[in-house]
């Protein structure tokens, strides 16, 4: 298997579109990496150029240490595997997986081991003799996995694979490709748009948004610690909690000013804080406050004090063992363009004006034994150790200043 390594990577096509800018990544041996991001935002295009089905307008790409800019996707040793599986209708199980073999003059001999091999692996022997349309979706993607697979390549590329499978079989499939990338060792690279795949998936994800990577680490990294506000708010699901403000330091904390005159007073690790967010010194400025589903407690008041968001219960989703609370605040809601992107991405089904007109929504995660009620009028609260995170949107890319709430403190209130 091998390492795949990008050098200032750009993809710019004949109309003048910039897909790709300047990636740099290392994808050292046995990794496996998930490109995630809004449809558009060039993953697809990244992936063809490690395939060597895209042409990089600048940049080199390096296989296990040599450059292979000018080698056909054949020489690369590379395997894709696409969403329509692009099987041959007409071929058994058994012929599509030989076809790449064939190709290369593997002797029948050879060609009938490695393929009841690869057909083993994936629980595929029992069909070898039928047709794809006598598959199910799930079958039919093993097959195209097999097809890859049995090549032996020395990296794997996987563009959105699992996007034609219906939701259970998709978790299903995500398990079986990550158990065989272990068992393997092999170098995969994910293409989805889906961030609950790549959270599930990924050694490390690159969030990628307008053909730039803003962010590449392992998936608790990115959600602990997103860069900025898009990674943030992409990650997560529920997504993050967000709210806009004026925000400056106070003693011991942060004061948000929110709304139309009204105030929300964080606690954060005083000077430490101010040491660490130098911007936040000086004249309020408008900052958006992010705070993840599980980071927040409700207490049930209807008179909040300032260390508390009020908030009204509108909608109560049990899950079993936990369960989501939808609380509007009264507050605008958030926008900005990184926010808007990954709207439109999520609008399919044109709910995105419903959506504009809702004000401030936060949901929070709570335990299934806490009782809330619907309609009830409640005050929101940091947990104790939870982090904030404060994105600058006055700064390009809206980067992320995160503090963590002082985990020994007694609560206040
Ligand atoms: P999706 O999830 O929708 O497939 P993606 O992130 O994989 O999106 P790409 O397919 O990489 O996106 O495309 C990136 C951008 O480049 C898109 O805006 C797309 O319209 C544009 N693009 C792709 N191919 C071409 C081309 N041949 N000429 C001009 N623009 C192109």
């Amino acid at each position: 298997m091998a390492e795949v390594k990008l050098v200032g990577v750009s993809k710019v096509f004949d109309n003048g579109f910039h897909a790709v800018s300047s990636v740099d990544l290392t994808i050292p041996s046995g990794e496996f990496v998930v490109f995630v991001g809004p449809s558009g935002c060039g993953k697809s295009t990244l992936l063809r150029i490690i395939a060597g089905l895209e042409e990089a307008t600048s940049g080199t790409i390096e296989i296990d240490g040599i450059e292979v800019n000018d080698m056909t996707p054949a020489r690369r040793n590379v395997a894709m595997v696409f969403q329509n599986y692009a099987l041959y209708p007409h071929m058994t199980v058994r012929r599509n997986l030989e076809f790449t073999l064939r190709l290369k003059h593997v002797p029948k001999p050879e060609r009938t081991v490695m393929v009841e091999q690869t057909a083993a692996l994936l629980g595929l022997t029992d069909l070898l003799e039928r047709r794809p349309s006598q598959l199910s979706g799930g079958q039919r993607q093993r097959v195209a996995m097999g097809r890859a697979l049995v090549r032996d390549p020395s990296v794997f590329l996987l563009d959105e694979p699992l996007s034609n499978l219906d939701a259970k079989l998709r978790a299903v499939m995500r398990t079986e490709i990550r158990e065989l990338q272990r068992r393997l060792k092999s170098t995969m690279v994910f293409v989805t748009h889906d961030q609950v795949e790549a959270m599930t998936m990924a050694d490390r994800i690159a969030v990628i948004r307008g053909g730039v990577i803003q962010q590449l680490g392992t998936p608790q990294e990115i959600y602990d610690r997103p860069a900025n506000l898009f990674v943030a708010d992409f990650i997560g699901s529920p997504p993050i909690n967000l709210i806009a403000g004026n925000v400056f330091n106070t003693d011991g904390g942060i004061s948000v000013e929110y709304g139309e005159g009204k105030s929300w007073q964080l606690r954060g690790s005083g000077e430490g804080l101010s040491l660490h967010t130098p911007s936040l010194h000086g004249a309020p400025r408008e900052m958006v406050i992010g705070i993840r589903p599980e980071d927040l407690e409700i207490s049930h008041t209807s008179a909040p004090d300032n260390s508390q968001l009020p908030g009204t219960v509108v909608v109560v989703e049990p899950l079993g063992g936990e369960t989501l609370v939808h609380i509007d605040i009264p507050a605008p809601k958030v926008s900005t363009p990184e926010l808007q992107d990954i709207a439109r991405d999520i609008d399919e089904g044109g709910l995105e004006d419903l959506a504009s007109t809702q004000g401030c929504r936060f949901i929070l995660k709570v335990p299934s034994s806490q009782a809330i009620r619907l309609g009830e009028m409640v005050g929101l609260r940091p947990r104790t150790g939870s982090a904030i995170h404060i994105f600058d949107t006055s700064l390009p890319g809206s980067p992320t200043i995160t503090i963590q709430e002082p985990a020994s403190a007694a609560q206040v209130g």
